[in-house]
């Protein structure tokens, strides 16, 4: 049994994209958020450190000084008409958060409180300037929290504990809607729209060690690969410096904002030598690289694979009013009290820069060319617009997902006003009830959690800070072993409510995709740029490869187009911090 709906817009995610763009979209479309988790527990309610803004509430700032930060930060692969659209709308954006009643930390006169953040600087890069506005650590939770009363008070029909498992389109390629599974019953639904828009979030779970939630398992993209629709600038996967020690949870850039520095096992300071200007500030892809170098040199603590992140000057004071939840995250996962003892830290996956292409409305991208699938769009991290280029500077990541958020819901109400209903073809949901079935009917003998550990530790090993083509092909062989078993791989729990084994399965089976362009798309990559590190290509190499990479499957084989970046105002120059 499949029951149908029709509705106007269809929003698939309800982190702080889904949710400003199904604000916006109820504005002048009926719109409905299906969700695979309750919408306050997806992974924005975990950005602990700020929302970038050159509101200038403590420092001179500018918008201008921001956008030039991105596109530093970006290592010139963002297009710049889109920072430039990002960085000038910050300010009232984050206004409009406030006035919807979103709590920020303020200064003692009452104007929101700003701290430094990596890569954002006066000046075009003079020195750190505070630009991420913050409420403590929770910035993120207070996001969700406001965006989600937001939806209730307008009426936002929200399908909680909804699996999207795919994307339907029109006989003429037009968005029709997506096929959901209800978790609570077992059942399939269909959605028939005028407008769908992917707010999925990111697909850390790829790696071993990961700031990401376990939720974030790229479903949105995976499933518009297996549509034949391409994905923009996969190999640039974002390495937070500080994750905890073995665990890879976040510990925010905001200890460093608020004057936490690195040491290595001599105590040094060692961000002073590949950093002067900007040193524990500068941009993230940097510093993951130097604390690998460092751990490579002996330089680890005791020798191991990782640092300290020393914040104890800063005082119990500031530590407990400016970074309660990481205060509490040191003790109740290390032992430790972070202003007495250093904090055990390792690089950890952390942000996609790479995803769905999008233009600066939200709308999906079919080709390099910029061809548009009608009705359909993405926004948040599941896209690429893209504003983060190579690598993403801290707080811009919390400032895209409500600006493009709006944009796509405001597109989105506008293109549903002007069109009708497009024709769905015939048994929509058949691929989606022949996976489930085949899933629940295999005998097999591998597990999901075994074949997931497998493609986490080979994606550690070969596609992580530091690559070359002889690591990503045993990465890729490897992968290619996952995927054939992944088709056999059996479930013990065969009912049909709550089966959480089941979706794990299938989702697993998008991680494997996602790992795949991943991996295809860094091997073709040859050169350095950003977060995307080739050992046997050090040096950036703009005159063949500053442009942005389309990869899709075709009958099961990766092909590869190109798409020139947009440059408007900032030539590429070498980056320094
Ligand atoms: C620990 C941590 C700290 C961070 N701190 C900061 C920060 O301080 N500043 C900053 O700018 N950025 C930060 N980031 C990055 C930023 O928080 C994220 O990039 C951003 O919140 C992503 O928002 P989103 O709405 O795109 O996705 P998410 O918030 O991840 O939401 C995804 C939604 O999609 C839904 N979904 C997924 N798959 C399906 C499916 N198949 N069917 C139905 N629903 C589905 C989920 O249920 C969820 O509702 C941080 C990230 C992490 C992990």
């Amino acid at each position: 049994m499949v029951r149908t709906h029709r509705t106007e817009t269809v929003v698939v995610g309800a982190g702080g994209a889904g949710l400003m763009a199904a604000l916006y979209a109820s504005r002048g479309s009926q719109t409905v958020v299906l969700s695979k988790l309750y919408p306050t527990r997806s992974h924005t309610g975990t950005a602990q450190g700020g929302i970038g803004a050159a509101l200038g509430n403590i420092e001179e700032d500018h918008p201008e000084w921001h956008t030039f930060d991105t596109v530093k930060g970006s290592d010139y692969l963002a297009d710049q008409d889109a920072v430039e659209r990002m960085c000038y709308e910050a300010p009232e954006i984050v206004y409009e958060l406030e006035h919807m009643g979103l709590p920020f930390s303020r200064t003692p006169e009452g104007k929101i409180n700003q701290r430094p953040f990596g890569g954002h600087a006066a000046e075009f890069g003079k020195r750190p300037v505070p630009r991420a506005c913050f409420a403590a650590d929770r910035t993120g939770h207070m996001i969700l929290q406001t965006l989600y009363q937001q939806c209730l008070k307008h009426r936002v029909k929200f399908y909680d504990e909804f699996h999207v498992l795919d994307l339907v389109l029109s006989p003429d390629g037009r968005a029709a809607g997506v096929v959901a599974y209800d978790i609570d019953q077992g059942e399939l639904h269909l959605f028939h729209a005028k407008a769908v828009i992917f707010a999925t979030g990111g697909f850390g779970r790829i790696w071993q060690i990961t700031s990401n939630a376990h939720s974030l398992t790229g479903d949105g993209p995976a499933i518009l690969l297996q549509k034949g629709l391409p994905l923009e600038d996969m190999e640039f996967f974002q390495f937070h410096p500080t994750g905890i020690y073995k665990m890879g949870i976040l510990i925010t850039e905001a200890v460093r904002g608020e004057g936490g520095v690195l040491r290595n096992d001599q105590g040094e300071r060692f961000m002073e030598r590949y950093a002067p200007t900007m040193k524990d500030l500068a941009s993230r892809d940097v510093v993951s690289r130097a604390i690998y170098l460092e751990v490579k040199a002996g330089r680890g603590i005791g020798g191991k694979n990782y640092v300290h992140l020393d914040a104890t000057h800063l005082g119990r004071e500031k530590i407990e009013e400016r970074l309660p939840d990481i205060a509490d995250f040191c003790r109740t996962y290390l032992g430790i009290d972070p202003a007495e003892q250093p904090i055990p830290v390792q690089p950890t996956a952390h942000y996609a820069m790479g995803g769905i292409p999008t233009d600066v409305e939200g709308r999906v991208r079919r080709n390099a060319a910029g061809d548009l699938v009608p009705g359909l769009y993405a926004a948040g991290e599941v896209a690429c617009v893209s504003v983060h280029g190579a690598n993403r500077l801290g707080t811009n990541s919390l400032l895209d997902i409500v600006v493009f958020g709006k944009h796509a819901g405001q597109d989105a109400a506008r293109f549903c006003q002007q069109n009708d209903w497009p024709e769905l073809p015939e048994e929509t949901w058949q691929p989606s009830q022949a996976t489930i079935e085949r899933i629940l009917n295999n005998t097999g003998e591998d597990n999901a959690a075994r074949i997931r550990d497998e493609m986490q530790a080979v994606m550690m090993d070969h596609v992580g800070v530091f690559r070359t083509a002889e690591g990503i092909q045993k990465a890729l062989e490897k992968i290619h072993e996952l995927q054939e078993r992944v088709r056999h791989v059996t479930v013990s729990d065969k009912g049909k409510r709550f089966n959480t084994e089941l979706l794990e399965a299938i989702e697993l089976r998008n991680l494997l995709e996602l790992a795949e362009v991943t991996a295809q798309s860094a091997l073709n990559r040859t050169e350095s740029r950003g977060a995307h590190y080739r050992e046997d290509f050090q040096q950036r190499d703009d005159e063949h490869w500053l442009k942005h990479t389309f990869v899709r499957k075709e009958d099961g084989q990766i092909r590869f187009e190109y798409r020139p970046v947009v440059i408007t105002k900032y030539q590429p120059q070498e980056r320094k911090y």
